[in-house]
């Protein structure tokens, strides 16, 4: 394995292997010298955040296409607006979305609304890709949902397909479960303990919910604020204002994303692994979607606060701020282009500050 951070290979022994690996099961089968088992179709999807304003409506939408359905969903001060779903061979790390995609939302959502939108009306745009497995049908559409699993060498096992809301059942799936060899020495000694239960700790937040007037008068932040904070951080919300107990300056809103306070950036270091700016502007946070600047005019102040925590020299900082301004230009640059190729060519502009694969 290489980490690609450090660029450091290591070598880790395991005696069973899942590969879970998306849209890149083709190439992973690869890797591990085996006869493809499947074959996993990408197909791209695109979404449109657009003000809350812009659309008069009290409740979302759901709209029928010649291919599919559409959503229009109310998103916190935004609605959400998709998708597409196409055929996409170009590169998997950075799925671009085109002008051609983004028309095509607009058009399907303007059939129904009295005051169109434009595409001044968009902050943010988004795209992913679904691993499909691949069936007859030339249309991606019409593939399968489902998920597939196989043992294609021994200790390896592949499972493609799915979806995020059958993670689950996927994980459940018979021949993906972890057998006792999977467990040490050390842990398996009781045969009453079972190596196939495993605990998640789903935030109890309730509690906190109801003392939100409480905890807005310990911490001085408003009764909303701290009301976003628990959507976002269920029982965690204390970690965050504990950070602001200790440096009232934290409990500041970022000046270009007053959605998200200054602790939010650097919970995003300490506690939720962000490495670099694009974790946390993209990832951690939606600040990249969520403003029409796209995190640009907030980008600085992000790399100040992630800077001490990550230790970052001056010229690191820099670096970073380069290369997150570098991406989203080259990111609006892919969504004027006319269709998906010039759209990857323009998206590809930006290198990656660590390269992928
Ligand atoms: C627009 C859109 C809308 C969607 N809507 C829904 C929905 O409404 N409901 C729903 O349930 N699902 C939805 N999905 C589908 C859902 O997002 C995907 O099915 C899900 O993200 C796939 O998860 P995954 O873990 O299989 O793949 P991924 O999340 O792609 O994970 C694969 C991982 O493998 C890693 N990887 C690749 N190669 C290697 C390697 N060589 N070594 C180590 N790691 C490697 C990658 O870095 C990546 O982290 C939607 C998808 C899109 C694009």
């Amino acid at each position: 394995m290489v980490d690609l951070e450090s660029n450091r290979q290591y070598m880790i022994r395991a005696r069973q292997v899942i590969n879970a690996t998306g849209v890149w099961t083709d190439d992973t089968q690869t890797l591990a010298n085996e006869r493809g088992q499947f074959h996993v179709r990408s197909s791209k999807g695109i979404h449109l955040v657009v003000p809350r304003d812009r659309i008069r409506s009290s409740s979302g939408i759901i709209l029928r296409t010649d291919k599919s359905v559409l959503f229009v969903i109310p998103w916190g001060r935004h609605w959400i607006i998709g998708t597409t779903d196409t055929d996409w061979s170009l590169d998997k790390a950075h799925p671009a979305a085109s002008q051609r995609d983004i028309r095509y939302l607009l058009d399907q959502v303007n059939s129904v609304l009295r005051v169109p939108l434009t595409e001044a009306d968009v902050e943010g745009v988004f795209a992913g890709l679904r691993p499909l497995l691949a069936g007859e049908s030339a249309d991606t559409s019409a593939l399968s949902r489902e998920h597939a699993v196989a043992h294609s060498v021994p200790g390896l096992v592949v499972i493609a397909g799915g979806k995020y809301t059958t993670y689950r059942v996927m994980a459940r799936t018979r021949s993906t479960r972890p057998s006792t060899a999977w467990v040490r020495p050390s842990t398996a000694k009781s045969p009453s303990a079972s190596p196939t239960t495993y605990h998640c700790s789903e935030p109890k937040a309730s509690g906190r919910w109801n003392a939100r007037t409480q905890l807005a008068a310990e911490s001085g932040l408003n009764e909303s604020r701290i009301a976003r904070l628990l959507n976002r951080y269920g029982s965690m919300i204390g970690e965050v204002l504990a950070l602001i107990r200790d440096d009232p300056s934290l409990g500041v809103p970022l000046p270009a994303a007053d959605d998200y306070l200054r602790a939010e950036v650097v919970y995003g270091t300490t506690h939720e692994g962000a490495l670099h700016l694009d974790d946390v502007l993209c990832r951690r946070t939606r600040i990249s979607i969520e403003t029409f600047d796209r995190g640009t005019e907030s980008c600085s102040e992000v790399a100040d606060l992630m800077a001490p925590v990550l230790g970052w020299s001056d010229e690191q900082k820099a670096r970073e701020v380069a290369h997150y301004l570098a991406r989203v230009a080259a990111e609006r640059e892919s969504q004027s282009m006319p269709d998906d190729e010039t759209a990857d060519g323009a998206r590809l502009g930006a290198a990656d500050i660590v390269p992928v694969g």
